[in-house]
């Protein structure tokens, strides 16, 4: 579907999975084995910068409450800057599939949006959900929602369901990489593995 040189990979997982600590862990190995074409780019963040110049929020953990109809018209305009950053590198996309808002689950990857990122793969860091509440309880560096156990499967559920709803309209490959507690480097390796297949 893609003519570019470069590579998107999409990587996601449920908030508090681990996503930025296992991509912080991979770039590390990649640029250890001489590897510097791989950029990291967090979707959040990209939203956040075009939302804070619209005034529209002050705190990225905000974002999720703003109008559905806001978020996908920020979503649309990070997607195109992201799609640009992809010429002859590895661009990572650290992002959500779902993100849970007051109006039910908002797809992070709807069709405008995957056409413009046209991702070749699709990552699914995922955990125990006993792992993930874990981890949410214990990370005080952000305003975390609340989930029980239950909640949390079933939102991981969901994010497969929307992984292969994207990879169907892009042709992208799906891989799930588990990130168990204290094995952020094996899936930092696993993630590392899939850049020489890519580079094939
Ligand atoms: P968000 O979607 O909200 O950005 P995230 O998926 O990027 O979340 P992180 O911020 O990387 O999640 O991790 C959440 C918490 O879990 C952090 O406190 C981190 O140190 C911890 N953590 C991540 N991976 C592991 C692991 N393999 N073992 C133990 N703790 C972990
Ligand atoms: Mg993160």
């Amino acid at each position: 579907m893609t003519n570019r040189q470069g590579r998107i990979i999409v990587l996601t997982g449920i908030p508090g999975v681990g996503k930025t600590t296992v991509l912080d862990a991979t770039l590390e190995a990649a640029r250890a084995s001489g590897s510097d074409e791989v950029v990291l780019v967090n979707y959040g963040t990209v939203m956040f910068e075009e939302a804070k110049s619209k005034g529209a929020v002050e705190d990225r953990d905000q974002m999720r409450n703003l109008k559905t109809e806001v978020q996908r018209e920020i979503q649309r305009l990070a997607a195109e800057k992201i799609a640009d950053m992809a010429k002859d590198k590895i661009v990572i996309v650290d992002t959500h599939m779902l993100i849970r808002t007051p109006e039910g689950f908002l797809p992070g990857i709807p069709t405008w949006v995957a056409e413009a990122l046209c991702p070749n793969v699709i990552i699914l860091v995922e955990a125990f959900p006993e792992e993930i509440a874990g981890r949410r309880s214990k990370d005080e560096a952000r305003n975390r929602d609340v989930e029980t156990v239950e909640e949390i499967k079933l939102h991981q559920e969901l994010c497969r369901a929307a992984a292969i709803a994207c990879a169907e309209v892009t042709g992208s490959t799906t891989k799930i990489i588990m990130n168990h507690d204290g094995k952020a480097e094996e899936a930092a390796a696993e993630t590392v593995k899939l850049f020489k297949a890519l580079k094939r």
